[in-house]
């Protein structure tokens, strides 16, 4: 880990709040980590935040970041402002939420909010790098329909890769919103195979609820990895 500066070479709004941030090197070093990691950005005077990367480690040109600024804080004030050429500075890479290649268990993965993106980066390496056809189910879960970002890339995966599927819940839908509604936590109460590795990302909430379903069903806490954002 080292402190980087970056430069912020494009800014997106991906979905409502959401932005996509990509930062390139300001020197000659390669972007090295695993997927799963964060980097610790300077938002303010002796304030810092974390954001997972998005991006894969096998593109070591840039990172991506995917940040809702509707918590309001000073992390989401600095990100709103950004302007592209902007300088950033970061620790990285930070973390131990890291994927874990084996294909002799599926990879499930579950996510709330931008909670998504470490998995991002995960399905990403798996599919397109470890390449062992590994079982890996994604779940994603999404307060509102306006809120779902990287819905394309999911369906890209999908569509390519038969060992990969995914299902993006939407708690509060609309009538524009065509897909599951509710929680995902339903679906998992009725599985049957819980010999897998189970990683979550998202809200302190979710995470507990979740691992308590899990660990009420048998699953041994040393398959489950979780990140927890806030
Ligand atoms: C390891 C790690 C990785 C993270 N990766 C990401 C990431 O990839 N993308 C991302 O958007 N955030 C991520 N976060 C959360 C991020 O670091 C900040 O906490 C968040 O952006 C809020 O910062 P803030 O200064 O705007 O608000 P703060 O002033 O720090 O918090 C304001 C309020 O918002 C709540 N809150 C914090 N985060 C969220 C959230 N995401 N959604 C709703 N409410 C929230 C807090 O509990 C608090 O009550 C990560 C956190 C950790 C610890």
């Amino acid at each position: 880990m080292s402190q980087r500066v970056f430069k912020l070479a494009d800014k997106q709004e991906i979905a409502d709040d959401i932005f996509s941030l990509k930062l390139e090197a300001s020197d000659d070093l390669a972007l090295e980590f695993e997927a799963g990691q964060f980097v610790s950005i300077e938002v303010g005077d002796n304030q810092r935040r974390s954001y997972s990367i998005a991006s894969p480690p096998q593109q070591s040109d840039h990172l991506e970041l995917n940040i809702s600024t509707k918590p309001g804080g000073v992390g989401s004030k600095y990100v709103e402002a950004l302007e592209v050429g902007a300088e950033v500075k970061g620790l990285f890479p930070l973390g131990v939420f890291v994927y874990k290649p084996d294909a002799s268990k599926p990879a499930f993965m579950f996510s709330g909010g931008t909670g998504l993106a470490p998995f991002l980066s995960m399905v990403s390496y798996e599919l397109e790098v470890i390449k062992s056809g590994r079982e890996v189910q994604l779940y994603y879960g999404a307060k509102f329909r306006i809120d779902v970002f990287a819905a394309d890339k999911l369906e890209v995966w999908a569509a390519k890769y038969p060992n990969f599927s995914y299902k993006i819940y939407v708690e509060e839908p609309d009538a524009e919103w065509k897909g599951l509604t509710g929680r995902y936590s339903s679906a998992v109460e009725q599985w049957r195979n819980l010999g897998a590795d189970f990683y979550m990302c998202g809200a302190q909430g979710m995470i507990e609820a979740f691992e308590d379903i899990l660990e009420a069903k048998g699953v041994d806490p040393a398959n489950i990895y979780h990140e927890q954002f806030y």
